[in-house]
């Protein structure tokens, strides 16, 4: 195949953002910090190594994620505590704010809600910013780790990846069956997984977590959520996943609310306004 003769200059167009984001609705973050500094401990679930453990948390809570004991990445997935059809949309939440979130950025629910479900309210690994390889960390490009995939590639059968996990916790939570569970389970929020695309290939690529004991993601629940957290097969992401090579380590989630009349001046964010008539009459 040639090139035509203009392919240096096709190549040497700008690109531009797909979703320039000045028009989001800006988060409060003054007044969340003020709610969180008078805010009190109200629960925290301990997510064991190669497991995962469901949480929830009441709009107007924050819930924050520590590493423990070692470096360990987590496979968050959240769902509106009323209805699990409103589920985190990574790939939008990708788009709006790129391939890595941190402090002000929020995890949006799919369609037709297309909501703010939490807000980043501290992140002890922002000093990280996007290392020479082009990986940062907190990743909305990955997917989950899953035995599908394993099986696929390596005709294994692994029960421990983050989406077996994910589902037995959400099952046990809810009473659902396990099929049933599934079936709710969704891309995630790589917390602490450092990543990237390779330039040369464009393939994805890990790296071993930059995270230490003490670190921690903290949100600001928008809604109220059911959250289930995935303490990833993985471990660090050093070197492999999906098996039980990796040493991995618990994930604490702590469950913090404000003090009554905090968030007097602050609502839960309505579902989005799109009349869903799709051009039809
Ligand atoms: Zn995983």
């Amino acid at each position: 195949m040639t090139e035509p003769a203009d392919a240096a200059a096709r190549r040497a167009v700008k690109p531009v953002i797909c979703y320039p984001n000045e028009t989001l609705p800006v988060p409060d973050l003054a007044l969340y910090a003020q709610a969180r500094a008078k805010a009190a401990k109200v629960d925290e679930v301990l997510v064991p190594p190669r497991d995962a453990a469901c949480f929830r948390v009441k709009a107007g809570q924050f819930f924050r994620i520590s590493s423990v004991e070692g470096p360990q990445v987590g496979d968050l997935n959240l769902w509106n505590a009323a209805d699990l059809s409103e589920r985190f949309y990574s790939g939008k939440s990708r788009a709006l704010h790129g391939t890595h979130l941190t402090v002000g950025e929020r995890m949006w629910s799919g369609f037709p809600y297309l909501r703010p479900m939490a807000t980043i309210v501290a992140d002890t690994l922002e000093w990280y910013g996007i290392d020479a390889y082009g990986g940062s960390v907190h990743d909305v490009i990955g997917t989950r780790c899953d035995p599908y995939t394993g099986h696929l590639l390596n005709g294994t059968q692994y029960h421990h990846c983050c989406h077996s996990n994910l589902t037995r916790a959400l099952a046990d939570a809810t009473g659902l069956s396990l099929h049933q569970a599934e079936a709710h389970v969704h891309d995630v929020l790589n917390v602490f997984m450092c990543t990237g695309f390779t330039r040369d290939t464009g393939q994805y690529f890990m790296k071993a977590s930059p995270v230490r004991p003490g670190d921690h993601l903290e949100f600001f629940a928008e809604i109220d959520l059911i959250g289930a957290l995935s303490a990833c097969p993985g471990g660090d992401c050093s070197a492999e996943h999906s098996s039980d090579t990796a040493a991995c380590h618990p994930l604490l989630v702590e469950v913090f609310a404000p003090e009554a009349g905090a968030l007097d001046e602050w609502q839960s964010p309505p579902v989005n306004g799109y009349d869903r008539s799709h051009g039809r009459d």
